[in-house]
Parts: structure tokens; sequence; C-alpha cells
């Protein structure tokens, strides 16, 4: 199974990524999460990308592709994969088929997590992450069941993103109506595009998810 993520900054691709890693054992590929390694290592990758992520824009085509190029050739991808945050942008959605068909591959299906432009902001400004196990949080959304615990791993220290605060938001949102927001209709017109409704309850739309995997 290869999945799309495809939504706004905040929409729940992580969230949703993180329980179906779980349920079907294949990665979640987050360009996102192998770009802050990479500004976290200090390699020319996270040199250039650095700022531009910072101010919520997006960093250069080049780069993610020959990124997720590299990672899909990896043994734990040969059973599919959820790709989360890529494509981004057409030319990426076209390396995307490029790439995968050169393997006699294809995806298996697009996922729209719909989420209203008034909530993104709250779910941005009030996300955080277990800074061991990555395990994510809300403020308000989703806390652990112990304040200060990780429900997964007991890991007791917590970080939140440098690009998750409410100027950043415009930036990001701009950036995914203008380059990000045309692959609904490019993957409409494969039919590979499913939606889902995203502002209801994290269980609530990881069912909505699970019936259209279901079907796959
Ligand atoms: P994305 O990966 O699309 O940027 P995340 O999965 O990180 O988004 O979710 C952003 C924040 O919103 C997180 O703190 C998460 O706990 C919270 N969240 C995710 N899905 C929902 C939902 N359906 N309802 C309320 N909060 C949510
Ligand atoms: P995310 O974790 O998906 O919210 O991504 C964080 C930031 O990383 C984005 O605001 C971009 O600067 C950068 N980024 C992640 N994925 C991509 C991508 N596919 N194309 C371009 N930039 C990306």
């Amino acid at each position: 199974m290869r999945l799309i993520l495809l939504g706004p900054p905040g929409a729940g691709k992580g969230t949703q990524a993180h329980r179906i890693v779980e349920k079907y054992g294949i990665p979640q590929l987050s360009t996102g999460d192998m770009l802050r390694a990479a500004v976290a290592a200090g390699t020319e990758v996270g040199k250039k990308a650095k700022a531009v992520m910072d101010a919520g824009n997006l960093v250069s085509d080049d780069i993610v592709i020959a990124i997720v190029s590299e990672r899909i050739d990896q043994d734990d991808c040969s059973k599919g994969f959820i790709l989360d945050g890529f494509p981004r942008t057409l030319v990426q959605a076209d390396a995307t088929e490029k790439m995968l068909a050169a393997k006699g591959l294809d995806i298996s299906a697009v996922i729209e997590i719909r989420v209203d432009d008034a909530v993104l902001a709250d779910r941005i400004a009030g996300r955080y992450t277990c800074a061991t196990c990555g395990t994510g949080y809300h403020d308000e959304n989703l806390k652990p069941a112990v304040e200060g615990v990780c429900d997964k791993c007991g890991g007791t220290t917590f970080k939140r993103r440098p690009d998750d605060n409410r100027e950043t938001v415009r930036t990001r949102l701009q950036a995914y109506y203008k380059e990000t927001s045309p692959l609904i209709g490019y993957y409409y017109a494969k039919g590979k595009l499913k939606g889902v409704d995203g502002m209801k309850d994290i269980d609530a739309v990881s069912a909505d998810i699970e019936a259209i995997l279901s079907t796959l």
C-alpha cells in the first residue's frame, strides 16, 4: 500500500500517519521530519533548508525529490509507505509518478484531509511532540494521560517546532493554496483522490481513513 496524505499544515496528516504505521506496519515518510533531521544534523541540505522552513516557505523541489527518491529505495519501503507532506508541488507529484513507474509501482490512494482554515492556527500553535519517541500531542485536543509524561515511552521531555507559531501559519497556508492544492485536481483526475472530513475528532478521522484503506 503506497499512500499520500494530503492536506494543509495542521490538518492531522502526521497524527493519522502514525496510526496507519501502527496498524499496517509500513513506514511514514515525512519530508518535514527528514528536513528537520537534516537541520539538526547540520548537513548541507539542512543548512540550505533551515531559513526557508523557519519562514514557512517551501524547500526547493530538487532537494525534497532527492530525499524521497533515496528513502523509498530502502528495504523497509518494499511493502509500501505513507508519504506525509510530500508531494507538495506539481513538479514533486510528477517526479513521484516517475520514480514509482521506474519500479513498476503506483500510488494506491491519496487521502485528502479537509479542515477549515479557522482551526489550523490553533492546531499548529498547540502542537508538541515527545522529544524521545516523537509521539504527537496537543495542548487542548490530545493531552497525555498523565500530564508531562509521554503515553507511549514514558519520556518527560517535549518539544515544539520553531515554525509552529501564528506568524508562519499565514505563509504556510499561502504556500499550501498556491503550490499544493492543485494536487487535489491532479489526483482526482487520476481517480486516486479520497477525501475525509478532518474537522471530526482524531478517532473519527482514523475510522474514516480505515474505511477507505479497507477497500484498497
Ligand atoms: P499535520 O501533520 O497535518 O501538520 P498534525 O498531525 O501534526 O498535522 O496535527 C496538528 C495538531 O493538531 C497536533 O497537535 C494534533 O494533535 C492535532 N490534531 C490532529 N488531528 C486532529 C483532529 N482531528 N482534531 C483535533 N486536533 C487534531
Ligand atoms: P511539515 O513538517 O510537513 O509541516 O513541513 C515543515 C516545512 O518543511 C515546510 O513548511 C517546508 O518548509 C518544508 N517541507 C516539508 N516537506 C516539503 C516538501 N515536500 N516540499 C517543500 N518543502 C517541504
